[in-house]
């Protein structure tokens, strides 16, 4: 059941790599600019992908973004003005976990905040930023990819040459695969048992 919206609220969009959640990011807040509303979007110093400040999809949508230390969401209050009608997060699974502190206070200000972020690392390993922003958030967005080695609905990410002692996502190399369940399984046999032993 959908009723409208008195209030902020926060939608969650996650999933693996590939999987769209820039894209979705950018198209929702992009459309708070045609309706004439003021938006605004920030992403992770750490995301080495671009030096620049800007959120890219692989679809070619992008907007700019202001770069935030991913210690210190709270810095995102400073640009935070009062004619703001939404707030994107992109990378959110690299910032401190208080961002759902910081997410949660935009969305009572009567901000519309849209995350986006990983669901899994390479691993499978969840991320503790995103695990705990779910069962905040109004709205989610589960998104899925295709997989690279078979064509079939993917929802994991595979790191190419990893070991189960890597610990952070490189993002922005084409060390990365989406994966379906059995093509992770099969190219992650090394990676399974090295987590199971952990
Ligand atoms: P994300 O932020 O989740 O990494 P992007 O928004 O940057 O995703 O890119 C998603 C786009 O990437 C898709 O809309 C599609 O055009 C393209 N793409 C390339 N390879 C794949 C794939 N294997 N699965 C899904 N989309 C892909
Ligand atoms: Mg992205
Ligand atoms: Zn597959």
């Amino acid at each position: 059941m959908r009723r409208k919206q008195n209030s902020g609220f926060i939608e969650t969009i996650y999933g693996p790599m590939y999987s769209g959640k820039s894209n979705e990011l950018v198209s929702r807040i992009k459309a708070y600019g045609y309706a004439g509303e003021k938006y605004i979007a920030f992403s992770p110093d750490i995301d080495t992908r671009n030096k620049k400040n800007i959120i890219i999809s692989r679809t070619g949508i992008q907007n700019l973004a202001t770069k935030i230390n991913s210690k210190f969401p709270e810095d995102i209050f400073k640009y935070i003005s009062k004619d703001i009608k939404a707030v994107g997060i992109d990378e959110a699974q690299f910032f401190n976990i208080s961002l759902i502190d910081v997410v949660d206070k935009l969305a009572n200000l009567g901000i519309d905040v849209y995350v986006a972020g990983l669901n899994l690392d390479f691993a499978k390993r969840p991320f503790e930023t995103i695990m705990k922003l779910l069962p905040i958030s109004e709205f989610v967005t589960s998104k899925m990819a295709v997989c690279f080695d078979c064509g079939s609905n993917a929802y994991f990410s595979s790191r190419i040459n990893s070991s189960p002692s890597d610990n952070a996502v490189l993002i922005g190399t084409n060390q990365y695969k989406a994966h379906c369940r059995k093509c992770w399984n099969k190219t992650n046999k090394n990676l399974i048992k090295g987590v199971k032993s952990v």
